[in-house]
């Protein structure tokens, strides 16, 4: 009899908690960040405690309040075991990103070397790191921060050889930089790399150099994109009466190619032109795919 009663007592208590979960998923559903942050909240006490960590997680992400985010995955780690450190290095960059945005490249630095040592391949600090090196004018160190790169995920590169080819740039030394980027195409072939090689060795090695590259190029890995450099290689050297035919080639493969060039989240499959570091489809951290694809639509 009693031990009934305190079956049902027990039941009824699970379905309120239940009920407020919900509840809580809906005011996220509906962006109302506040009320879903104090139901799931009130939560945290009571065995619906790992949902709700993981729910007050999305409203830190979703608010952009990255150090209650850390707090809450570092908790949700413990709770779960699972591994969180990945995100939390995007946090931490995150916060990089705010310091150096209010002028504190400084601290914006030391966020980086916690978001190292939460996650040592965390590709977005090193990449960060160079940018401020650059920014203030220490080129040399922002090379070796890229570089880093390679050792972490070489397909990252595609985001980083503009870069590094700037910094070059800069330091008037583009000639190594073009030695690098084609060593580093030797090991790491891949089109935005290409891409980049190609814009370097024609302003360093001139048009027919390019012209070279971009016709080696189609014959090994023939694409839009490597056609539209080798006719644009082709137009500055071509006969005038050559030129008007070539011009149009150029134009229709151009805007064909790039309409069709994303980047694309490996999860959800969602495509854009700019590369995120977390979905803004799906929310995943990580899932796009750094390199740009000619896929359909
Ligand atoms: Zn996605």
């Amino acid at each position: 009899m009693h031990e009934s009663l305190l079956d049902r007592e027990g039941l009824v208590e699970d379905q309120r908690l239940r009920a407020m979960s919900e509840l809580g998923q809906d005011y996220l559903k509906a962006g109302l960040l506040d009320r879903a942050e104090a139901v799931f909240s009130k939560l945290l006490d009571t065995p619906q405690h790992g949902q709700a960590r993981t729910y007050l997680l999305e409203i830190f992400v979703q608010e952009k309040d990255w150090q209650k985010a850390i707090d809450a995955a570092r908790l949700l780690e413990k709770d779960t075991s699972k591994p969180l450190n990945a995100d939390i290095a995007h946090f931490y960059c995150e916060l990089a990103l705010l310091e150096a945005a209010r002028g504190n490249p400084d601290v914006a630095a030391s966020h980086l070397q916690q978001a190292l040592s939460s996650n040592r391949l965390s590709v977005r600090a090193n990449l960060m790191a160079g940018d401020l090196d650059a920014a203030a004018g220490r080129h040399e160190a922002a090379i070796a921060d890229w570089r880093l790169v390679e050792t972490q995920s070489a397909v990252h590169m595609a985001l980083v050889v503009d870069r590094v080819l700037g910094s070059y740039r800069q330091l008037g030394r583009l000639n190594e930089g073009v030695q690098w980027l084609r060593a580093l195409y030797a090991r790491q072939p891949s089109h935005d790399v290409f891409g980049a090689l190609y814009l370097a060795v024609s302003e360093s090695d001139g048009a027919e150099a390019a012209r070279q590259l971009a016709r080696e190029e189609l014959r090994r890995n023939p694409s839009l994109r490597t056609l539209d450099r080798l006719l644009e290689a082709e137009l500055v050297n071509a006969e005038p009466d050559a030129r008007e035919l070539l011009q149009i080639e150029k134009s229709l493969v151009a805007s064909h190619s790039q309409r069709m060039m994303r980047y694309q989240c490996g999860s959800c499959g969602f495509k854009a032109k700019q590369f995120f570091w977390r979905c803004p489809a799906c929310g995943r951290w990580d899932s796009f795919d750094p390199e740009r694809s000619e896929g359909e639509g």
